[in-house]
């Protein structure tokens, strides 16, 4: 994998715009080309499109979008920006954050014109994020919002070329992307010339080597993200002269049923529910950093936890969460009418769950936060039936990549741009900084989409019309 330089081809085909990767990023920056009027081809490597994308929660979030409004949500762009500087530490790129916080909310109106609806959702609230900006589809769910990009694709005439993997990229002296190399699944290749190349090809979760390089802690972690994020799109772009940055950032839950790999819906949590041990003794604050929880969670004994609640956060959930209709027809949940049976079920040490329990409910008469730093005031304590779910830590994306300008454009090392390549999504920075702390809910699909719509408009700028 690398970049051809000498023996260019002459190519057979050629279209103006290649993207690289059918996820939310590309198939976002594909129907941008088409509203300019240009002809775009996208590549993806697996037989049916997937990525992460269809992994997810399907949540992005965005400042300024239409549902806010009609919501009487007093949301801005400054108030976006000032949420990722102050959730980074001030360490995010500033320009990149401009950008989110300008056109995120743009992005999901104009994703609705292409019948991509997503909506306002309530359900998660702070961790962050100062104002409700969560942006979820109808059926909640990231494979939903795939299959609706896929759909207005196939409307805009924007194709996908599947099993499709671009493993080099034929450039000239001055770095300009001439066209792509594909290997395809029977061992041939195929050379396709290209006026623009858009980058989005998610991160490098799935290259085990990039991991224990650039985030040692997640050395030794499992992944859940796509198999097909194994930095190839990165990797092209540095090897172009492209420069990256924040590639110790990343997402790693602690919220990943074990061994069942569905992902516990985080509101049970965030309305009440807590977090203890394989002994039974809670050991964060279970809000402060979901983000990162996976280093907690991978710190106790065995690397498990479990996640407790009670049966009104059950069926709250139940009523919006696709991930918990799965848990429990799966059979993670446990259930109990006492805290005895519960620890019982979950071979807990006999009193632990009904003292953590008397332990928050201490903190929330107190009105203090309790010692973890974890205020309760507000939520109902739980009550009978209770339940609980074994989870463990995860990483889930890396969030650093090749870096960008405000067009997408990737930028060499002394901050000039490339000629004609652009990146967004999982394979360019994000906004969360160089830490794992600095991940904003909605953060991954905030940046694919609103980056994948920037970068199809920069790169139908500079291809030829149709
Ligand atoms: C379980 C889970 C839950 C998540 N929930 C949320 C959430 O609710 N909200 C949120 O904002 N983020 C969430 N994320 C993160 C989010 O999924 C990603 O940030 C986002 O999907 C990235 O989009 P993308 O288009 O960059 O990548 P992807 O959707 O992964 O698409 C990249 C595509 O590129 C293809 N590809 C890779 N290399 C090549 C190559 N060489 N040639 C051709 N094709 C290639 C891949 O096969 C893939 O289809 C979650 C992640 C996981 C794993």
């Amino acid at each position: 994998m690398g970049i051809i330089r000498d023996k260019i081809p002459q190519f057979e085909f050629s279209i103006p715009v290649a993207v690289i990767g059918a996820g939310a990023c590309g198939l976002s920056a594909a129907l941008a080309v088409r509203d300019a009027g240009v002809e775009v081809l996208v590549f993806e490597r697996d037989e049916r499109p997937w990525g992460s994308t269809s992994m997810s929660l399907g949540a992005a979030c965005a400042a300024g979008s239409a549902s806010q409004d009609a919501a009487g949500v007093d949301d801005s762009a400054d108030r976006f920006v000032a949420d990722i500087l102050a959730k980074t530490e001030g360490r995010a790129d500033a320009a990149l954050a401009r950008v989110i916080g300008d056109r995120s909310g743009p992005t999901i109106d104009w994703l609705a014109t292409h019948q991509v609806p997503m909506l306002l959702d309530f359900k998660w609230t702070g961790l962050g994020h100062s104002k409700p900006r969560l942006h979820i589809p109808p059926g909640r769910n990231g494979e939903e919002l795939l299959t609706l990009l896929l759909n207005a694709c196939a409307r805009a005439g924007a194709e996908v070329m599947t099993s499709a993997r671009v493993v080099d990229l034929y450039a000239d002296a001055d770095d300009r992307v001439l066209g792509l190399r594909i290997a395809r699944p029977n061992g041939e290749f195929e050379e396709i010339g290209c006026e623009a190349v858009v980058i989005a090809t998610c991160g490098f979760g799935a290259d085990h080597a990039m991991v224990a390089e650039n985030i040692p802690e997640m050395a030794n972690a499992k992944y859940f993200g796509h198999e097909g994020n194994q930095g190839d799109g990165i990797r092209l772009g540095a090897a172009l002269g492209g420069a990256v940055a924040d590639m110790t950032a990343y997402q790693g839950l602690g919220t990943l049923a074990d061994p069942q790999q569905v992902v516990v819906p985080h509101p049970l949590m965030i309305e009440g529910g807590f977090l203890v041990n394989a002994e039974g003794v809670r050991f964060t604050h279970e809000l402060a950093n979901i983000s990162g929880m996976c280093v907690p969670v991978l710190a106790q004994p065995g690397g498990i936890a479990w996640v407790v609640f009670d049966a009104r956060r059950h069926e709250a959930c139940l009523a919006h969460s696709v991930e918990q209709r799965q848990l429990l027809e799966i059979g993670a949940l446990r259930q109990a009418d006492d805290w005895s049976g519960l620890e019982r079920l979950c071979r807990l040490p006999e009193g632990s769950l009904r003292a953590a329990n008397a332990e928050i409910d201490a903190a929330r008469q107190s009105g203090c936060a309790d010692r973890l730093g974890r205020s309760f005031e507000g939520l109902a304590p739980l009550a009978p039936p209770y339940f609980a779910v074994r989870v463990t830590g995860a990483l889930f994306h890396t969030q650093g990549g090749l870096s960008i300008d405000a067009a997408a454009r990737v930028l060499r090392a002394d901050g000039r741009a490339l000629p004609n390549v652009f990146a967004g999504g999982g394979a360019a920075r994000g906004i969360s900084g160089p830490e794992v702390t600095g991940y904003l809910p909605g953060a991954g699909l905030c940046t694919a989409l609103t980056l994948g719509k920037i970068a199809g408009d920069s790169a139908a700028a500079i291809a030829s019309p149709t």
